[in-house]
C-alpha cells in the first residue's frame, strides 16, 4: 500500500519551491510525491485527477507540472516532439523506454559512463546535462513460429 503524503511535507515542499499552494497543486502535489520516484505524462496525471476526485483541466495539470520544474521539483524528459515525461527524480539520471508500453524507467545506478566520450563544449559553455533515452522493443516472442514458405 503507497504511503499517504503528509499534507504538512507537501505544503513544506510547495512553499520550498516558491509556489503558492493552490488545492490544484496540492492534489497533484500528493499524486506526484506521495509514493516513490514517477515519471508521468500530464494525460496520465490529469487521469489520476479526475478518478481521485480532483476537478482540475488538462490545463492547469500543464501549467502545474512546468512551474513545479521551473521551481526544480520536477525534471521534464523529452523521449520524442511533442511527447515528454514528468520525472519526480531531478537528479542526473538516463532512462530507458519501452516503446510498445510507453513506459519510462531509470536506468539503475550509473549505469551509463558519458564523460569520456563527450567531446569538449564550445568556449564559454560547460555540459549542463547529458540526457539520454535508451529506446527499447520486445523481442519476437519464441513461441512464434515465423512462416516460412
Ligand atoms: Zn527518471
Amino acid at each position: 500500500m503507497p504511503a499517504v503524503p503528509d499534507q504538512k511535507r507537501i505544503l513544506e515542499r510547495l512553499a520550498a519551491a516558491g509556489l503558492r499552494p493552490t488545492r490544484q497543486r496540492i492534489g497533484l502535489s500528493s499524486l506526484l510525491f506521495g509514493s516513490g520516484h514517477r515519471h508521468v505524462t500530464a494525460e496520465h496525471l490529469h487521469g489520476e485527477a479526475l478518478a481521485c476526485g480532483l476537478r482540475v483541466s488538462l490545463a492547469t495539470v500543464y501549467n502545474a507540472l512546468h512551474q513545479m520544474t521551473g521551481a526544480g521539483m520536477l525534471r521534464e524528459v523529452v523521449v520524442e516532439a511533442g511527447r515528454f515525461y514528468f520525472d519526480t527524480n531531478t537528479s542526473a539520471h538516463h532512462h530507458f523506454f519501452h516503446e510498445e508500453s510507453g513506459l519510462l524507467t531509470d536506468v539503475p545506478g550509473r549505469a551509463i559512463h558519458l564523460e569520456a566520450l563527450l567531446p569538449p563544449p564550445p568556449p564559454g559553455t560547460r555540459v549542463k546535462l547529458v540526457d539520454v533515452v535508451i529506446r527499447l522493443e520486445k523481442l519476437p516472442d519464441e513461441g512464434q513460429a515465423v512462416l516460412q514458405c
